[in-house]
C-alpha cells in the first residue's frame, strides 16, 4: 500500500507553530504584517488573496493590500513598492505575479527590501539558497516540499533525488536544497535524454514540469517517493498534477497528491516566512 503525502498534517504541525510564535511576537507588542501589492483584478489574483487573507486572520497575522491599477506605470509602482520598503509596520511583502508587461519584473524584483522578500524574489536571498546559506528567504513552493519530506521523516542524506524541472521558482532552488540537505541530485529539463530511465533510478522523485499527468508508471518503481509539484488545468473543471495520480499512485511507495499536497503547503511557508521577517526586526 503506498502512503500519501497528505499535506493537511504538515499545515497543521507549522500552524501549531506559527500561532505560538505569534503570540510571543504580541506579548513583545508586534504583530506580523504581510504587505500585498496587486495589480489589477485578476480572478486568480483574488482568489489567492482571499486564501491568505483567511489564513492570515486564522494566525493573527495583519494584512495591507496595495490595489494598484492595471495600467500602473513603472514608475508609479516603484514608488509605491519603495514607501512598502520603508514602512516599519510591514515586515513582509508579496507582489502577485505576472504583472502585465508595461511592468519589468526582472528591475522589480530586486527592488525589494531583502528582509521583507517573503518569496524569496531578490537575487541577494537566491544567491544564499545556491550557498546553502540559510540566513536569508527560501522560494516557498520548494520549502513547502522540504517541509512534506521533513514532515514524514523521508530521510534525504546520500539518496537520488531527481528533480524534473529547472525554473527559478521550483526546479533549481529545490535542488540547491536538497543538496544542501546531502541528496544526490539529477535536474532534468526538456532536452534530458531516457528520461523515465534517469527518474525511475530515483528514490525520490520531483515532478515540477507544468504538464498535466506527464508522468506515468513507466517513470517510477515500487520504492519511488513522488512528489507532484504541478498544478495544471485538468480540463474537466479540477486541478491535477504534473503525474498521472490514479495511474501511479498504487506503483510508488509514498506519493503528494493533487489538490491536497504541495501547493497547499505554499501558503502556509508564505506566511511563515512573515513571522520570520517580523522575528528578525525584533
Ligand atoms: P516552468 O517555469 O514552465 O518550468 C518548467 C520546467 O520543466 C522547465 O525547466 C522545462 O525545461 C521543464 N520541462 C518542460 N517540459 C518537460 C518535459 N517534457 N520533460 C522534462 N522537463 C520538461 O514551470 P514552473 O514555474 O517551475 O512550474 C512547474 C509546475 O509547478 C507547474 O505545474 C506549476 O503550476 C507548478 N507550481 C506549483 C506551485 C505550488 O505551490 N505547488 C508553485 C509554482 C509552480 P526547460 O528548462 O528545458 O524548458
Amino acid at each position: 500500500m503506498s502512503v500519501i503525502l497528505e499535506a493537511k498534517p504538515v499545515v497543521q504541525a507549522i500552524e501549531n507553530d506559527l500561532l505560538e510564535e505569534v503570540k510571543n511576537l504580541q506579548a513583545l507588542g508586534r504583530i506580523p504584517t504581510l504587505g500585498i501589492i496587486r495589480v489589477g483584478e485578476k480572478p486568480d489574483d483574488l482568489y489567492y488573496e482571499n486564501t491568505i487573507l483567511k489564513k492570515c486572520q486564522k494566525l493573527g497575522i495583519n494584512v495591507q493590500i496595495y490595489p494598484l491599477d492595471r495600467n500602473v506605470s513603472l514608475k508609479e509602482f516603484e514608488n509605491i513598492l519603495r514607501a512598502v520598503n520603508c514602512d516599519s509596520s510591514v515586515h513582509g511583502i508579496l507582489i502577485f505575479r505576472p504583472l502585465p508587461e508595461q511592468l519589468d519584473e526582472n528591475r522589480i524584483k530586486d527592488l525589494i527590501e531583502p528582509a521583507k522578500d517573503i518569496d524569496c524574489l531578490h537575487s541577494l536571498n537566491l544567491a544564499k539558497v545556491w550557498e546553502g546559506d540559510t540566513s536569508g528567504f527560501v522560494p516557498c513552493t520548494p520549502a513547502a516540499v522540504m517541509e512534506i519530506l521533513k514532515y514524514y521523516q523521508i530521510s534525504l542524506e546520500g539518496r537520488n533525488a531527481v528533480v524534473i524541472g529547472r525554473s527559478m521558482v521550483v526546479g533549481k532552488p529545490l535542488s540547491m536544497m536538497l543538496l544542501k540537505a546531502n541528496a544526490t541530485v539529477t535536474i532534468c529539463h526538456s532536452k534530458t535524454r531516457n528520461l523515465p530511465q534517469i527518474a525511475r533510478q530515483a528514490d525520490i522523485l520531483v515532478a515540477a514540469l507544468g504538464k498535466a499527468k506527464f508522468i506515468d508508471h513507466t517513470y517510477v518503481t515500487e520504492n519511488s517517493i513522488v512528489i507532484d509539484v504541478g498544478i495544471n488545468d485538468g480540463g474537466d473543471g479540477k486541478i491535477c498534477g504534473d503525474v498521472d495520480y490514479e495511474a501511479v499512485k498504487d506503483k510508488v511507495l509514498s506519493i503528494t497528491p493533487v489538490p491536497g499536497g504541495v501547493g497547499s503547503v505554499t501558503t502556509t511557508i508564505l506566511l511563515k516566512h512573515v513571522i520570520m521577517a517580523c522575528k528578525n526586526t525584533l
